[in-house]
């Protein structure tokens, strides 16, 4: 069976990898000219890392730099802390840490493997139109060719083009009301076990330190949806004069941090993905952000876009047709994204109270938190058995 998959991203890579060792042929046309190196950082919780080992690839994290975080504290715009989200046992819970990384280090990382196996990547190369019939589906590329395969599965990210040619009235993916920044800086400040979550007084800020290098990010609301260009053309200089105002009455460190940083490593307005009615067709899947896009807020993105992967490859090695084992995989997969897809946005409204319902939002934040702690349980303790039969399994 040969797979074609649209999108060298997270997903997408780890699909590669994870068919190469169920032992199917993949080939991968990837949009960006090269392996991307966008993003700020991300978390991959113990789910994704458990994942990753199911693949042997669990070193990747520490490759990649990574470093584990024991939790998280949250504070209110005082800098008091209002509730906590204990990690310290997390290794021996769910075994496996959360870890903090660089987004794009991870990704090179995956790519790097990716090209060890010698999967084929076309990179600068999008895929435009796809037909589907009978025996296989054919994909339509920007250079005009034409790519045949037995299963194509769209890895291609929240604005999905797959998506978009197999579901055409599917929901566009749904704009959030905030604006994400974020990036490391040098500073000369204690370390952080724990990451610190902080509801500002006009926006949220969210910081760990490790040897001397703060990660950092801001979540402001901005209720119109701005237009890419929009956020494009402002300069880092011009985005850190606006995060030092909305921060400037918030408690220390996080104006000494801004105070140390000379740039962004970038602006993203977030966005999520109504649940969408399908994610298949007989020969057409989506998988990670392109079948269930969520807000950062989760902290599941690109750990579940691991998982799909991984389960996605175990579903069509262990079924002969592609038309049910993508069914099987959709089976398995909807109802857990579709849960914490909400548990995002849920945490995400939270972040954007209003001055005067902050009051209210911080006495009922312990109590949601004991609630999304349990929510987190679920999330965390999720683990694929590789060599279990898809057919029952699954
Ligand atoms: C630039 C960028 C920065 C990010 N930064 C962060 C961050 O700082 N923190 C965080 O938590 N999450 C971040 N994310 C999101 C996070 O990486 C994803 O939630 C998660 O990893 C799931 O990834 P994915 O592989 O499903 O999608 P993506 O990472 O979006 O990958 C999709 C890939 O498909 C390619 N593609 C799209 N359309 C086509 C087409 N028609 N033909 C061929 N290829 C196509 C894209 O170029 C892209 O490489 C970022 C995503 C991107 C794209």
């Amino acid at each position: 069976m040969k797979v074609l998959i649209v999108g060298a991203g997270i997903a997408g890579c780890t699909l590669a990898l994870a068919l190469d060792k169920a032992g199917l042929e993949s080939h991968i046309v990837e949009a960006r000219p090269g392996v991307d190196t966008g993003g700020a950082f991300l978390a991959l919780a113990p789910n994704g890392v458990n994942a990753l080992r199911t693949l042997d690839l669990g070193g990747i994290p520490e490759t990649a730099g990574g470093f584990v975080l024991s939790g998280l504290d949250f504070r209110n715009a005082k800098g008091r802390r209002i509730a906590q989200l204990d990690g310290e046992q997390d290794e021996a819970r769910y075994g496996a840490p959360s870890i903090l990384l660089q987004r794009a280090r991870l990704q090179r990382e995956l790519a790097s493997r990716v090209s060890a196996a010698g999967i084929r990547t076309d990179f600068d190369t999008r895929v435009l139109d796809v037909v589907q019939d009978a025996a296989g589906v054919t994909a339509t590329l920007d250079a005009g060719d034409t790519v045949r395969a037995d299963a194509l599965v769209g890895a291609d990210g929240i604005f999905s083009t797959i998506r978009q040619l197999a579901w055409p009235e599917a929901q566009p993916p749904r704009y959030t009301g905030i604006i994400d920044c974020g990036g490391w800086t040098d500073v000369d400040l204690p370390e952080t076990a724990r990451q610190q979550m902080h509801f500002g007084r006009e926006a949220f800020f969210g910081h760990a330190i490790r040897n001397g290098t703060a990660y950092w990010f801001s979540n402001f609301p901005r209720s119109q949806e701005p237009e890419r260009a929009e956020l494009d053309r402002i300069e880092g200089p011009a985005w850190m004069s606006q995060l030092r105002a909305l921060h400037a009455a918030d408690p220390a460190p996080i104006p000494g941090i801004l105070a140390a940083a000379t740039d962004s490593a970038g602006a993203w307005p977030i966005y999520d993905l109504p649940d969408p009615d399908e994610w298949s067709t007989s020969r057409i899947c989506l998988i990670g952000d392109a079948a269930h896009a969520m807000s950062p807020s989760a902290g599941q993105g690109a750990s579940l876009a691991i998982e799909d992967g991984v389960v996605l490859a175990q579903s069509l090695r262990d079924h002969n047709d592609p038309s049910p084992a993508l069914e099987r995989f959709v089976q398995a997969r909807k109802p857990r994204a579709e849960k914490i897809v909400k548990f995002g946005r849920q945490i995400g409204e939270r972040k954007i109270s209003s001055a005067a319902s902050n009051v209210v939002r911080d006495l009922g934040l312990p109590l949601f938190l004991r609630m999304g702690a349990r929510a987190t349980a679920d999330q965390y303790g999720y683990s694929v058995e590789w060599d279990a039969d898809a057919h029952t399994s699954l």
